[in-house]
């Protein structure tokens, strides 16, 4: 287990998420490296709303739902808050937009991907390197089937002994080919929250320097 390993090698797809703005090394080291306690902590920071303005009832987000907090009575959708493992999923599939997670929330989650990042580098004495992958940049999650078609041409490769950095130097090469902030227009967030906070935690740094090899 990563608790009982020397030291990590941390392989990560880079590419966008409906809660953390992107998925880089942070993410994977906050959720890919911690317990399902640990994972539940991280999403319990969340919990979606609903809006039935243009609901259509089509019960998508009821049959998708992990934690089947999803139900339909008398043509109303509810969300069993209790139930709720904060996924986001049901943000994301709806296609009639009636699910959002307010921007408080998001931070929240955001910020505990960092802790729970460093907790994870912690478990090894933070000797550990990174490799973020910046080809097939899908605009959602490449764990879910919605996760749509590479929003750019592939980038390359990068490698850093820095988590912060490489984050860093992922979204701003992301942002630059694409001419804008992609992952912000595909689900209006800052996704730099995740990043800032594990600088401020002592992660590492966002300054960077590219070397081409
Ligand atoms: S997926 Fe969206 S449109 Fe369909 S039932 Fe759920 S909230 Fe309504
Ligand atoms: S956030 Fe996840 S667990 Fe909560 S209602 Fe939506 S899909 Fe279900």
């Amino acid at each position: 287990s990563i608790a009982e390993a020397d030291s990590m090698v941390v392989l990560s797809h880079f590419k966008g998420h409906g809660m953390a703005g992107f998925g880089g090394a942070i993410k994977n080291l906050g959720m890919g490296c911690t317990s399902k306690r640990g994972k539940m902590w991280q999403h319990s920071a969340s919990k979606p709303e609903y809006d039935a303005e243009n609901c259509i009832l089509c019960r998508k987000c009821i049959e998708f739902c992990p934690a089947d907090a999803i139900t339909e009575e008398e043509g109303h959708i509810l969300i069993n808050y209790e139930r709720c493992w904060g996924c986001g999923a049901c943000t994301v599939l709806c296609e009639q937009g009636c699910f959002s997670l307010p921007s408080q929330w998001i931070q929240k989650f955001q910020k505990r991907v960092a802790v729970a990042a460093k907790a994870a580098l912690q478990a090894v004495d933070g000797r550990a390197s990174f490799m973020n992958v910046l080809m097939d940049i899908t605009p959602r999650c490449d764990c879910c089937s919605f996760a749509g078609k590479p929003m750019l041409e592939d980038i390359g490769i990068l490698a850093s002994r820095d988590a912060v950095a490489i984050d860093t130097a992922s979204y701003e090469l992301v942002c630059d080919a694409a001419g804008k902030d992609v992952f912000h227009e595909v689900h209006g967030i800052y996704s730099m929250v995740q990043v800032e906070e594990a600088e401020k935690l002592g992660i590492g740094t966002g300054e960077y320097v590219l070397e081409s090899v």
